[in-house]
């Protein structure tokens, strides 16, 4: 749930590739916990949003990193949700004499800054340098997202979907032996 940067980690939150589909932001209580574990990478003071709310965003957010994973054009309507969470909540980026950076939240006019952070996240991924290396895991079975620093990487986990991988292809060959 925590790993990938704000936008990859909240589209991960909803397992897509199992049937039925398995959404841990299904309760406010896994909701909540979402947000928690990632106080660390949102502006100061920033109060979980609703689950519907996070849920609304996070469609558009899979949908738009689905699109750069798959090299097409997103859905019109998904880039302007993106835009419209992070737009509600304007920032700034300001220096100090030491050279060092800081991004001010702009509060002034309201808006979900959690909301806001996440759309941030999501624009920069897609625009920036790590776009190319936006992957999606190569088991079947699983639709987690993340980011291949490492270009070698195919899977969310080695330790399970790898894993689970070798296993089946290690059976697979039992069988024909
Ligand atoms: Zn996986």
């Amino acid at each position: 749930m925590v790993g990938e940067g704000l936008a990859v980690d909240l589209a991960d939150t909803e397992l897509l590739a199992v049937s039925p589909k398995v959404d841990l932001l299904a309760t406010e209580e896994g909701n909540e916990k979402f947000w928690e574990l990632h106080a660390g990478q949102l502006p100061e003071g920033t109060r979980a949003p609703a689950a519907g709310a996070t849920r609304r965003l996070r469609t558009a957010v899979r949908t738009l990193l689905d699109a750069r994973v798959r090299g097409e054009r997103p859905e019109p309507w998904a880039v302007e949700d993106v835009n419209a969470a992070a737009a509600a909540v304007p920032t700034s980026l300001r220096m100090d004499i030491a050279f060092s950076q800081e991004i001010r939240w702009h509060y002034d006019h309201g808006g979900d800054a959690a909301l806001a952070a996440v759309a941030r996240s999501a624009i920069e991924l897609v625009t920036g340098p790590h776009a190319s290396q936006l992957r999606r895991c190569a088991a079947d079975d699983c639709s987690m997202l993340f980011v291949a620093t490492n270009s070698r990487r195919q899977w969310c986990t080695p330790n399970l979907c790898g894993n689970r991988a070798r296993v089946a292809r290690h059976a697979a060959r039992a069988k024909h032996d």
